[in-house]
């Protein structure tokens, strides 16, 4: 059942959220260790919310979420709970407080089963550098299920908990929703606090969801978005009833499509599934067009420049003197940095922190980091350009299917191209959806829908209108049906 087929349930008294939290919990049980989806499960604390859930039900309180359950991707720092965000830098961390995301959740009486696995620090695109281990695709267990919020798509593909967050900086929720079959939503960035979020690179971060259906995404970012005074970047613009909203015909929709998604190392089946799901577009009526944004193939090159710039400076917290790892017995102040940073980061956060510090120092700034931001501005102008002639941009989520675990560790450059048709959306801060629109090989492959600040509720709909004509989104992997 997807989430709001759960709380239909509930609200109906048709079972309880006690008796929805524990199924999920034997699932997490058999299923979560093999599949390394979590770091960290909080059964008694679920039992207790759920059955405060069910007490709000009866009363003929709650909303539309209220006893079901999800699961929080670990970068969400959770109150009395470990919040590792995949690093054995934070692997003793418990945060004291909640992150806003969590907290609206908590209070529209979502149960939180546990933490899911990341990449470290959000870093990566096959969840490959979590300090606690790969996590498996439910799909095929030797593959990858995207990173860097794989935990989140893993256990969400699997039934291990119906939704989960996740953030998208680079394409940590379309990339790994595209490689497990999922929905993945990124809103605007802005449109979601990323209060209590652990920063990787500011200008980029920004919370979502990793869902069954558009409809779950919609009620699932309705109840997370909004103003929050302790995030500065956090937009006042007011949420609207996204689930109302889902109904829009796809009548008279201009769709862009990118010329440029679709060149060179783009997977054969990947694109045949794209170009039908298009086909599909276009018998509800919409009308295709095709555009070209010529500087979005910088968008890697630009977002490897920005992305490690504000993350050598974000990690640069981590100390080891005001919480995180600490070395054991130091011998001076320079010895403890030195060695609790060099044990508490793994190698793909020490290569970030490295070419972040680079292209920030003195002679290298205006060469590298100021010529980053001005190819963003470009891309950001591209877009804008594209957005006056059509209402979405749609184009494949992901270059090919999911990949073998292990088979581009070695190669960080063939591992960044992961992220090739994400990235653009970040740099600019647009809105974007990953849809499941095919299996090639019986690996599920994503239709990414890209929309103008604050059309979120636009690119919900035209999910929405895909899943109601395709059942592309409701394929179980075969070992967790
Ligand atoms: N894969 C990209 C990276 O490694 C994006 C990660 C993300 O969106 N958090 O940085």
């Amino acid at each position: 059942m997807s989430a709001a087929e759960i709380g239909r349930g509930l609200r109906a008294g048709n079972f309880t959220s006690v008796e929805v939290t524990k199924h999920f919990l034997e699932r997490i049980d058999h299923a979560g260790k093999q599949l390394n989806a979590f770091i960290t499960v909080t059964p008694e604390r679920a039992i207790a919310d759920a059955a405060r859930a069910d007490a709000r039900i009866a009363r003929g309180e709650g909303g539309p979420l209220t006893g079901v359950p999800l699961a929080h991707k670990d970068i969400f720092c959770t109150e009395g709970v470990l919040t590792s965000c995949g690093s054995r830098m934070l692997s003793n961390f418990v945060a004291p407080y909640d992150a806003t995301v969590v907290e609206r959740l908590a209070a529209a009486g979502m149960v939180m089963l546990g933490k899911t696995n990341m990449d470290e620090f959000a870093m990566g695109s096959s969840n490959e550098t979590s300090w606690y281990g790969p996590v498996r695709n439910p799909w095929d267990g030797t593959k990858v299920p995207g990173g860097s919020s794989g935990g989140s798509a893993a256990a969400v593909a699997a039934r291990l908990a119906p939704v989960a967050t996740g953030t998208d900086t680079g394409g940590s929720i379309r990339q790994p929703g595209a490689l497990t079959g999922l929905t993945g939503f990124k809103p605007t960035y802005g449109r979601v606090s990323r209060y209590g979020m652990v920063a990787f690179a500011s200008s980029l971060d920004q919370a979502g969801v990793l869902a069954q259906s558009a409809e779950d995404a919609a009620l699932v970012l309705g109840a997370m978005a909004g103003h929050d005074a302790r995030d500065s970047t956090s937009v006042a613009v007011p949420v609207p009833d996204y689930a109302a909203g889902l109904g829009r015909s796809m009548k008279g929709l201009r769709i862009g499509v990118i010329r440029e998604f679709f060149g060179e190392g783009l997977e054969e089946g990947t694109g045949r599934a794209v170009r039908a799901a298009l086909e599909g577009f276009s018998a509800m009526g919409a009308t295709i067009v095709e555009l070209s944004l010529p500087n979005l193939p910088l968008s890697v090159p630009t977002y490897y420049v920005v992305a490690p710039a504000e993350c050598s400076s974000n990690l640069s917290r981590f100390d080891g003197v005001r919480f995180g790892h600490r070395c054991k017995d130091p011998r001076d102040l320079l010895d403890m940095y030195k060695r609790s940073r060099g044990e508490g980061f793994g190698a793909e956060v020490k290569r970030r922190i490295m070419t972040g510090t680079y292209v920030l120092s003195a002679g290298y700034y205006d060469a590298y980091y100021l010529k980053a931001q001005k190819v963003r501005s470009l891309i950001n102008a591209d877009f804008r350009r594209a957005f006056s002639e059509v209402d979405v941009l749609m184009g494949p989520t992901t270059p090919t299917p999911a990949f073998a675990i292990g088979a581009k560790v070695d190669d960080p450059i063939t591992m960044y191209l992961n992220d090739i048709y994400t990235i653009g959306a970040n740099l600019a801060g647009l809105p974007a959806v990953s849809v499941p629109c095919g299996l090639v090989e019986g690996l599920p492959v994503g239709l990414q829908i890209i929309g103008p600040h604050f059309a979120e509720e636009r690119l919900l709909a035209a999910a929405h209108s895909w899943q109601l004509v395709t059942d592309w989104h409701r394929k179980l992997p075969p070992m967790f049906a």
